[in-house]
């Protein structure tokens, strides 16, 4: 058998041309993470991002939750306060359901850190990063790169987000089904806010999820969420309609940043693999279709697709692919699956005020409590299915 040096350098299109084990397309958590571990496992790892700076163009909160914080290694001085408190509103914003957690739920990061922290990471492994440099395209293990010469890469890994060009070129599921979030981040004077999670379930502002409103001790995140069609006049429209009387924070003042983006809901994919690559992140789905929660599955599948990528390369066995099965991730998705069509047969402030009533009460309240505290945010991935992972 070739070892991995030999495979490569007799893909080498061109004198000169550089040759990869894995390409990774994507430098958001899903894309690091990966990289890191492939790197770490001994492979020859390139990571390109379209972003000039992991500063910018950031489309997430940052909210972990507490399953993530207690299962992977994030510094501590990344992440704001701890979070027990939720508060539920109705549209008419009255009465909010406060439900409290007896640890520490959520905790917001400041994600430009923890960027340049995974960035470290995989650059320590040995991992090299290249931002400024789209992937415009592949065939035949030819990888096209803007902004950089074109590279020969054994294994494409698209951590390249929820619409992914590498799902397509790859032959791969895409996302069909996406919500669109957009929030704001304003400064706030450090010690002024009570660490709370405010939730808004108001179709007019977000429909089929909720408006947010959550800080980090530093900074203050006011978001909404939902189906685009049924957002009248633009996300941005009810971001800013939203943000000026959100719940919990005083209206922006001064600089703020915008973040946003689609979030896939429809669930993990099915088919994430092929021998040419596989998916990690939003490219494959991986995000709660309930929670609209990402972060956590990130990491999660990262793990498995790193063990599933080593072994394939270095075993050459196509079967190996067999365990990175979107199918089998999917079944554990039923429940969340079913919440979400209720979430979206949610359409009018009337319905939403309803909701809410049957919340109050203490089946509804354990459900919530169920959702927003419980451990159940993307099933586990056992790395320990993999034939001979490392
Ligand atoms: C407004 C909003 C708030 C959210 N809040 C939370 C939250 O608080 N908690 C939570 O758990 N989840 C949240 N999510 C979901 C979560 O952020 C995502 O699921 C997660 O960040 C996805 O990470 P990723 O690495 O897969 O993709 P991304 O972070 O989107 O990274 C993909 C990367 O690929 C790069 N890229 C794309 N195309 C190319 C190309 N052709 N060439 C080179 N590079 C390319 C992009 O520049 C990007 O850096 C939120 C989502 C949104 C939109």
């Amino acid at each position: 058998m070739q070892s991995i040096a030999q495979v490569t350098e007799s893909r080498l299109a061109s004198p000169g041309m550089q040759g990869v084990d894995v390409l990774v397309v994507g430098a958001g958590l899903a894309g690091l993470r990966t990289a890191c571990l492939l790197a770490r496992r001994g492979l020859d790892v390139l990571v390109v991002d379209r972003r000039r700076s992991l500063s910018a163009g950031i489309r997430t909160t940052g909210i972990f939750v507490r399953r993530t914080l207690d299962d992977f290694d994030l510094p501590d001085h990344l992440l704001g306060p701890g979070i027990r408190d939720v508060l539920l509103y109705p549209p008419s914003r009255r009465a909010p359901i406060r439900l409290t957690s007896d640890r520490d739920e959520f905790r917001v990061a400041d994600m430009a850190a923890v960027y340049r922290h995974a960035r470290h990471e995989a650059e320590s492994a040995g991992a090299r990063v290249l931002l400024g440099v789209r992937y415009a395209g592949a065939s035949a293990g030819l990888v096209r790169l803007a902004g950089a010469e074109p590279v020969t890469a054994r294994f494409v890994v698209g951590a390249d987000g929820a619409r992914s060009r590498v799902a397509r070129d790859l032959g791969l599921d895409l996302n069909r089904r996406f919500i669109v979030g957009a929030e704001l981040v304003h400064p706030i004077a450090p010690g002024t806010t009570a660490p709370a999670f405010h939730c808004v379930l108001d179709p007019r502002i977000a429909p089929g999820y909720l408006g947010w409103a959550v800080d980090d001790g530093r900074h203050a995140h006011v978001g909404v969420a939902g189906y685009p069609a049924a957002m009248r006049g633009g996300v941005r429209r009810l971001l800013d309609a939203f943000a000026a009387d959100a719940p919990g924070h005083a209206p922006p003042a001064g600089p703020v940043e915008r973040r946003g983006g689609p979030i896939p809901v429809g669930g993990v994919l099915r088919r994430l693999a092929c021998p040419a690559g596989l998916l990690v992140g939003d490219a494959a789905g991986a995000v709660s279709p309930l929670t609209a929660g990402g972060l956590d599955p990130c990491l999660r599948m990262s793990d498995l697709a790193a063990a599933v990528t080593a072994d394939y390369l270095r075993t050459g066995d196509r079967s190996v692919l067999g365990h990175y099965d979107g199918n089998a991730l999917r079944a554990r998705f039923r429940g969340r699956l079913l919440l979400r069509r209720a979430f979206t047969g949610i359409r009018s402030p009337a319905a939403a005020e309803a909701a809410i009533t049957v919340l109050r009460g203490r089946a509804g309240r354990a459900l919530a409590a169920r959702v927003l505290f419980g451990d159940g945010s993307f099933p586990d991935v056992r790395l320990d299915r993999v034939a001979s992972g490392t």
